[in-house]
């Protein structure tokens, strides 16, 4: 076995959901020289390389077998910060957590964050992610202003969007495919409180839900529904929707105090009492389809009731990051795992394609065990998913029983959204047919992004499962 590759260095490499995943050669550098020792050593051996950041997308996009995977968590400093500006200058391995408790004293905030504080941002700016205000602020790349890039050969290119916009957009959102981001730099949002208001409304059935999202995308800095996916009929894609804004100056009294950092950190215990690190146990006995059926309903009939129509505080990081507030929740899913599906589809079909979309799985009997509703624009980059539209993400659990039925089933929802003009999110995948993402991106844009590939990583070095799946063996050439 070559130095580069010790068998002790085999590891197993999960994609988040634990319904996918490969034996690697991990290998985590801590500075730039030691990423680019493992690009060299990897070409001369000609193995393949893929990146990881936090390992936080669904399914296969950041694990190859046999491949060494290059996890860049442990790059993780803050290089440079100007609290007059909000621009911050960061290694890869950063996290979004980091960030947020880095700026926050300062009154700063990230203009984007995912639904769970753990990914980096560099595998946030390769998937180009975004939050639950898509509509108002765009995706992560839309506020990075620069990055420095290091390619297969080992050579670092510094690329902005105006000096090479052609890159800019390719590399964003290009699931790390054309190089290394060693380094990025972006803009945070200044806010003026720790606090956001929140209103909770409920939906009776999938179009009401879709016209309460598109009323509030202009009122509201963020938009979320929840679907209770297990209902057919006039309660088809029933739910709840959950908007916020920031506090305007001078709206929170004592801003000092909620931008502290200790103010937003999520409680450790339920109720002041149970630990939240058992949550999860006493979940799984929940986790089967009369049990998240009866949750489901419980859920809805809450919101659509008590909380119809509530107004109420919450901290940032309360609102932004509800889905760790049960750390380890995916264990919930084991042994078989969960993937996650996540269509976006122009608004003008949007209600079909999800009643679609969600009477598919009730007929399969593999409803939804989590559905999660955003309203998007589009954005601007070479492999982006975004759309004048909405996006629906239904997480599905999977099971040795299951898993043939689940894999056939993504196929038939994935169907109606080439057929609308949708797209997907490669970070929520691991199972779509290769076929049916070539035909969402079209000739032209995999034509771009295949040319690009050839001229930085013509032996292609950096790949991917995803990247293989998706867009076949060899894409690029
Ligand atoms: C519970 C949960 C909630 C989520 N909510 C959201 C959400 O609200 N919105 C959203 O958009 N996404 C969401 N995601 C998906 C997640 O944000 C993305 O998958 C993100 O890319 C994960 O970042 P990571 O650091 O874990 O990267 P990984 O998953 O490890 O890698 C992601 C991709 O980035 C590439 N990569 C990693 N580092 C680099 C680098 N330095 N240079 C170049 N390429 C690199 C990898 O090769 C891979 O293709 C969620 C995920 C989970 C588990």
């Amino acid at each position: 076995m070559p130095a580069l590759l010790p068998p002790d260095r085999l590891e197993w490499v999960p994609g988040w959901g634990q319904a996918v995943g490969a034996a690697g050669y991990v290998h985590r550098p801590s500075t730039v020289e030691d990423v680019r020792g493992v690009l060299g050593l990897t070409s001369e051996r000609g193995v393949p390389l893929v990146l990881r950041g936090a390992g936080r997308s669904y399914g296969d996009a950041a694990f190859l077998p046999e491949a060494v995977v290059l996890d860049l968590s442990r790059m993780d400093r803050i290089l440079a910060w100007d609290p007059r500006t909000g621009e911050v200058d960061v290694e890869p391995g950063v996290t979004v957590e980091r960030l947020w408790r880095f700026a926050l004293g300062d009154g700063w905030w990230p203009p984007v964050v995912t639904g769970t504080m753990r990914p980096t941002l560099g595998g946030g700016l390769a998937m180009n992610v975004h939050g639950k205000n898509n509509w108002a602020r765009g995706t992560l790349g839309e506020h990075c202003t620069g990055l420095d890039l290091m390619l297969a050969s080992g050579e670092v290119v510094p690329v902005t969007p105006e000096a090479d916009p052609e890159l800019f957009h390719a590399v964003v959102g290009g699931f790390g495919q054309l190089g290394v981001i060693v380094r990025a730099r972006l803009r945070l949002k200044r806010v003026h409180s720790g606090l956001l208001e929140v209103e909770a409304v409920s939906g009776r059935d999938l179009g009401e839900m879709l016209r309460l999202a598109d009323e509030a995308k202009d009122r509201w800095e963020y938009v979320v529904g929840w679907i209770d996916a297990f209902p057919g009929g006039r309660r088809l894609g029933r739910g709840l929707l959950h908007f916020a804004r920031h506090l305007e100056p001078e709206e929170d009294p004592a801003p000092a105090r909620t931008l502290r950092t200790r103010v937003q950190d999520l409680p450790d215990t339920l109720f002041g009492i149970l630990p939240k690190s058992v949550l999860w146990r006493l979940l799984k006995p929940w986790t089967n389809r009369p049990g998240m059926r009866t949750i489901n309903a419980v859920k809805y009939r809450l919101g659509s009731t008590v909380g119809d129509g509530a107004r109420y505080l919450q901290t940032l990081a309360e609102f932004s990051f509800l889905l760790d507030y049960v750390p380890g929740w995916e264990r919930v899913y084991l042994p078989g795992g969960l993937i996650q599906h996540q269509s976006f589809v122009p608004a003008g079909a949007a209600e079909r394609v999800f009643a679609r979309q969600l009477e598919a799985c009730r007929k399969a009997g593999l409803p939804s065990f989590l559905a999660v509703l955003k309203r998007h624009r589009p954005d601007p980059f070479l492999m982006g998913h975004g759309v004048d539209g909405y996006s629906l993400a239904l997480d599905l659990p999977v099971t040795a029983s299951n898993r043939e039925r689940l894999w056939r089933l993504v196929r038939e929802l994935a169907e109606p959204v080439v057929e609308a003009g949708g797209r997907f999110y490669p970070a929520k995948d691991a199972a779509l047919p290769g076929e049916l993402y070539r035909a969402s991106v079209g000739e032209e844009r995999l034509g771009r992004f295949a040319a690009l590939k050839a001229r930085l990583d013509p032996g292609g070095m950096l790949r991917s499962a995803l990247a293989e799946r998706l867009l076949g063996p060899r894409w690029w050439q």
